[in-house]
């Protein structure tokens, strides 16, 4: 089936790499660009291309304090200060490089055009692949990200009067957007994420559930070391489907950052692009606009190629037969490649089965408890 689908990406994105020792590679979005382009996979009815335009400052302001995108601005200028270490800028995973202000505010413009084509019409489905910096707070640097594209985006969406869905599957809690919605109901966070207790930030667990008029609608699934994709999915299902159908939200904004998979160099679950596929495929069947992002992924080849699959599956453009084709040579690099996008299963130890599926049923029972009853399930 064909949906209107747009790839949002500029060259000028690839302009500004974070410092060497850093592992946010911010050429993922450029090596994506390039491989579906060079595939045919950027062309054909419906599809295009995007430019975005850096976000304003005005549009920058409705998420973060002028006092922060002020030192912000300084540090990428070589001007920074103690200040700005207060507010996380200058620490050790949000390092202080030129161009940093630019290509923040760039990778925000870009989910911005994505909100806005959705709410023109112009497409049902978008791809930013430099978004997904969700650990941004309004006056705080925190874990590579300095400012947040998608609670920018779900503000946006929420101001045009729509209900937004959050969704994100990066393997880190989406601190910066949850809390920013904590007390609110028109945009619902969901966020599948490592363990608070094994991974950074250190919070996110299933008993933060919102407050006020949004209690209930902030949703935590923290999943344990190990974590692999039947499970994974199964709990996606009976954690996502009740929700989503009783919100039915207008529009979904999804972070599909890929530090879950496999082979990940940050984090300790077990997916593979697969998964990715399936809960690509779930969010579909709302038949809601969907703006998708990139986020974290720090197996670069892995990241690349997962990101490259998902852009096929929700541009509708999923062949199996013509991805094996024409593919050599261009992915030979990865380690899971089994040719296509898609990465080969995994075996399931029995060892990691009986240590994640009690920690996973514990966290379901938790939200079918405290979360379910608050919307009627
Ligand atoms: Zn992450």
């Amino acid at each position: 089936m064909s949906r209107k689908a747009a790839f949002i990406h500029s060259t000028e994105l690839e302009k500004y790499p974070y410092p060497p020792d850093c592992p946010f590679n911010t050429s993922r979005a450029g090596q994506v660009h390039r491989i579906l382009h060079t595939m045919g996979l950027l062309f054909g009815p419906g599809i295009s291309e995007v430019a975005p335009e850096p976000a304003d400052r005005i549009s920058l302001k409705k998420f973060h304090t002028a006092r922060y995108l002020q030192a912000l601005k300084n540090a990428s200028n070589g001007k920074f200060d103690i200040e700005a270490l207060y507010m996380g800028i200058g620490s050790s995973d949000c390092p202080v490089f030129k161009g940093m202000y630019e290509y923040s505010a760039l990778a925000c413009g870009a989910s911005l055009k994505g909100a806005e084509l959705i709410l023109s019409g112009a497409a049902d489905v978008a791809f930013n692949p430099s978004g997904g910096l969700h650990h941004a707070f309004p006056e705080k640097a925190g874990g590579f990200c300095y400012m947040n594209d998608v609670g920018l985006a779900c503000l946006h969406l929420a101001e045009a009067g729509k209900k937004v869905l959050y969704i994100d599957i990066d393997v880190h809690f989406a601190d910066g957007v949850a809390y920013f919605f904590y007390d609110r109901k028109d945009v619902m966070t969901i966020s599948f994420h490592e363990s608070p207790r094994t991974l950074f930030p250190g919070t996110g667990f299933e008993h933060e559930i919102g407050e006020g008029e949004g209690k209930g609608y902030c949703i935590n699934v923290p999943l344990p070391i190990g974590t692999y994709d039947s499970i994974y999915m199964e709990t996606f299902r009976k954690i996502t489907l009740p929700l989503i159908s009783n919100f039915n939200p207008d529009v979904i904004v999804f972070e599909l950052g890929a530090d879950t998979l496999a082979g990940d160099p940050l984090a300790h679950l077990h997916l593979t692009n697969n998964t990715y596929v399936d809960v690509i495929n779930i969010l579909l069947g709302f038949k809601k606009p969907i703006l998708m992002t990139g986020g974290g992924g720090y197996n670069i080849e892995n990241t690349v190629r997962a990101w490259a699959l998902a852009w096929t599956i929700i541009a509708g453009l999923d062949d199996g037969h013509r991805m094996d084709l024409g593919m050599g040579g261009i992915m030979l690099q990865s380690t899971d490649w089994q040719g296509g996008f898609r990465d080969r299963e995994l075996a399931v130890s029995s060892h990691q089965q009986q240590t994640v599926k009690p920690a996973i049923e514990a966290v379901i029972k938790s939200i079918k408890e405290n979360v379910f009853p608050l919307h009627g399930l």
